[in-house]
């Protein structure tokens, strides 16, 4: 299960000239605990004394402070070295950095009309305030001659990657253009987020377009009560009372396509739901798309790069296209098998039931759904009672005590990001400090949807020699409690609990120098999902989930079908995830410009790779929005780092869940130096070796 990972928006904010609107000044300085020291127990930020109002003077003071930081590097007459340049922009910006953090804390999960409208007003202030650093030429002139003289300075490996890094993004923001390509630059990248908008609004007002109404009871045959029930209120909503409604939304859809015995509604509500921003009306995406491709293609030439892939790889671990090809490939193969067989054996069960028909894709949820129930059946309300919130917690901490030796201490009296949250007090092994962690985690109407992790302050050494602990923060929309029950939550939960305390001992762990790390999306989720693999480990199991009434440990039975769950419809997920992948690449490896025909590249681009004709890609061109806004040549990343954390589980069942060498070495060189080193290396140095794909192919049931 793939989750999302939401890094609170602490953007890199290393900026210079000042702006107008720093001329506004705070009338209240002074009395505002964003500004001021923090004096509250271990320093968090007094959250219960900040209040609205008290946001936008910060961020205007903050940012006026982290300019005229800038200018001091800049108006220097020392002549440029790592230290005066480098280290003093890294270390710039810590009030910014800290006003951001509160506010993306409190915008994400306790926000309210006025944190939106600050939001709103703010966001634009921030990106001109980060523009404004990376299109300043006297400043890139120091860090470019701090680089070229990289040779001659002794850098430590920490100094060399934070020097590469910031060099590169200069580089790739155009600072080395001339100002006639530095417009064109500027003129593409308006472009394209205008089109990203238009095309993302397309998609919205697509899936808000198609609505498939029933008025014959017979057309619901198959669907459960709760289904009938929520299309019932959809068309109550819409104003259609005594009828059905279904929409293209996947809560809406998925149902209807697992149990819908009505065939031809299936494939009529399916097509719908593929031919989104393919209807050559106003929402048509093709041409769109095509010019997004082509203004990628321009960009890339511009700044030197054979195409875009090639530009957005550079940064990542998988470094180039020919590395994520030959990944997404390798799974290909073993997939195709798996997923044949699974086509196979739903044919069998149409045949079986005297049908005379070809599977096709709207068919494929309804006898997946069959199959589940055949070979799969795994009963949500028949695990819950074992998975209480606090023992599932407790056993996450239990799991992260026995590899580390570190330890979660309850914290009261401390300032809390909200009252439902809890604060715990981390120690290491020898009882030194490593930071605060809170978690929070029951949904309202203040927070948003989902799990993720974020940080309210980042680990870092101050010139002094002071080290600075982290602050950070895990968000979940759990089951609430209620007066008879405690919070039972899913096996899905379950994993969500441990995947977002990974990316917290990331945190937690870290030994960077300086506040700012570069870590690649496609390696940000090996902390995070390796963590999960503890959850679902017999042994493991045992320990922490007790039935929450009798105390009695989850019997074996239900084990073996947690276990055997993961293998259910793997050849179906695996393919239409790997078809999009790979139609991510087909066009960010493109080299020339021209208009694409979408509908024929795709026909062509499919037919050639051998998809089967009964499976749909995840995504199809014309709504592939990740590709559009901000995830291009980038969804392969959630394989990537799916490699990383088998391979790497690998080594604890080679020597064992809790071996303590193993374990160590992982947080030596994974946890402590994410962020600042080249993490392919740093992979390495845990593994003795490159990641395998074996193990991620055998987990998921490919081999
Ligand atoms: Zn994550």
């Amino acid at each position: 299960m793939l989750k999302f990972y939401y890094l609170l928006t602490i953007t890199m904010m290393m900026t210079l000239s000042s702006c107008d609107q720093n001329k506004k000044k705070d009338q209240s300085s002074g009395e505002n605990p964003l500004l001021e020291k923090f004096t509250t127990t271990y320093q968090v930020p007094p959250f219960e004394s900040i209040t609205t109002e008290n946001y936008m003077p910060a961020f205007i003071d903050a940012m006026a402070l982290h300019n005229a930081e800038i200018e001091a590097i800049i108006n220097q007459t020392e002549p440029p070295t790592f230290e005066n340049t480098l280290a003093d922009m890294a270390y710039s910006g810590e009030l910014l950095r800290s006003v951001s953090s509160v506010f993306s804390g409190q915008m994400s999960a306790n926000t309210n009309v006025e944190i939106q409208k600050i939001a709103e007003e703010i966001s634009p202030l921030l990106s001109e305030h980060a523009d404004n650093i990376s299109l300043n030429p006297k400043l890139f002139a120091r860090v470019k001659a701090v680089y070229e003289n990289r040779e001659h300075d002794s850098l430590s490996g920490e100094q060399a990657y934070l020097l590469e890094n910031v060099y590169r993004d200069f580089v790739r923001s155009g600072a080395n253009l001339d100002s006639e390509q530095q417009q064109k630059l500027i003129e593409i990248n308006k472009k394209l987020s205008m089109m990203a908008l238009k095309f993302e609004q397309h998609v919205l007002d697509e899936n808000n377009a198609f609505q498939l109404v029933i008025d014959n009871k017979d057309d619901l045959a198959g669907l459960p009560e709760s289904v009938i029930g929520m299309a019932a209120q959809t068309a109550d909503e819409a104003g259609m009372t005594g009828k059905w409604m279904f929409t293209v939304h996947k809560p809406s859809m998925v149902p209807f396509l697992q149990y819908a015995q009505n065939r031809d509604l299936r494939e009529k509500l399916y097509k719908a739901y593929l031919n989104r921003g393919n209807n050559n009306d106003k929402l048509d995406n093709k041409k769109l798309f095509s010019d997004i491709i082509n203004l990628r293609i321009q960009k890339a030439h511009l700044l030197g790069y054979p195409n875009y892939a090639a530009y957005v790889l550079e940064e990542r671990m998988a470094k180039n296209p020919e590395n994520v090809l030959n990944l997404l490939n390798q799974v290909w193969d073993s997939t195709l098998v798996v997923a044949r067989r699974e086509a196979t054996q739903m044919q069998q069960i149409i045949d079986d039931e005297g049908d005379d028909f070809k599977l096709q894709s709207w068919d494929w949820w309804y006898y997946a759904e069959k199959l589940r129930k055949q070979n799969y059946n795994l009963d949500d309300s028949e695990l819950r009672p074992y998975f209480k919130l606090e023992n599932v917690r407790d056993g996450a901490f239990m799991v992260i005590n026995k590899l580390y030796g570190i330890t979660f201490k309850p914290i009261s009296n401390i300032p809390l990001p909200h009252p439902d949250a809890q604060a715990y007090e981390v120690n290491d092994q020898d009882g030194s400090a490593l930071g605060v962690m809170y978690m929070d985690f029951f949904p309202r109407e203040s927070k948003q949807g989902g799990a993720w992790q974020g940080e309210y302050r980042v680990h870092q050494v101050l010139p002094d020699g002071e080290e600075i602990h982290p602050v950070v923060t895990v968000v979940y929309n759990f089951t609430r409690p209620s007066a008879s029950m405690p919070s039972l939550i899913n096996f899905d939960e379950v994993e969500t609990l441990f995947h977002e305390l990974g990316h917290a001992l990331d945190g937690l762990f870290a030994k960077n120098t300086y506040p700012v790390t570069f870590i690649p999306t496609d390696f940000v989720e090996l902390p995070s999902q390796i963590l999960e693999h503890w959850a679902t480990e017999r042994e493991v199991l045992k320990m922490y989930a007790v039935h929450y009434e009798t105390g009695a440990p989850i019997p074996d039975e239900l084990i073996d079908k947690i276990n055997n769950s993961r293998y259910f419809n793997t050849g179906f997920n695996n393919m239409e995830f790997l078809a999009a992948s790979l139609l991510d690449m087909s066009y960010h490896v493109l080299s020339d410009t021209g208009a694409i025909d979408i509908n024929q590249f795709e026909l062509n681009y499919f037919s050639q790779l051998g998809l089967l004709e009964q499976i749909e890609p995840r995504y199809h061109s014309t709504y592939f929005t990740h590709i559009v806004g901000g995830y291009e040549a980038g969804y392969y990343s959630y394989l990537w780092s799916a490699v990383l954390d088998h391979d790497a589980y690998e080594a604890f069942r080679e020597n064992g869940l809790f071996d303590k060498t193993t374990a160590t070495s992982f947080r030596k060189n994974i946890l402590e130096k994410s962020g600042t080193s080249d993490h392919e290396q740093l992979y390495r140095d845990f593994r003795g070796k490159n990641p395998s794909v074996e193990p991620l192919l055998k987990n998921r049931g490919l081999k």
